[in-house]
């Protein structure tokens, strides 16, 4: 699994960061960021509820590295 942001759709609401707060943080300019490129286990749930819970689809799973 690899997880990406589109930083042009990232609207800074932090939606991800409630949902995955392992995966994702909220820079200074209020641009999400990837802490965790290549989550395992759980963390793989994570991050597939928090690209669910973007309101802008601004975060995409590519299921395949
Ligand atoms: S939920 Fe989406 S729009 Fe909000 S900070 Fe995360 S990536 Fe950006």
């Amino acid at each position: 699994m690899r997880v990406t942001i589109d930083e042009d759709k990232c609207c800074g609401y932090a939606a991800c960061l409630s949902v995955a707060a392992e995966i994702f943080d909220l820079a200074s300019d209020n641009i999400a960021t990837v802490l965790v490129e290549h989550p395992d286990g759980e963390l793989r749930d994570q991050a597939r509820a928090a690209a669910a819970a973007c309101p802008t689809s601004a975060i995409t799973i590519a299921e395949q590295e």
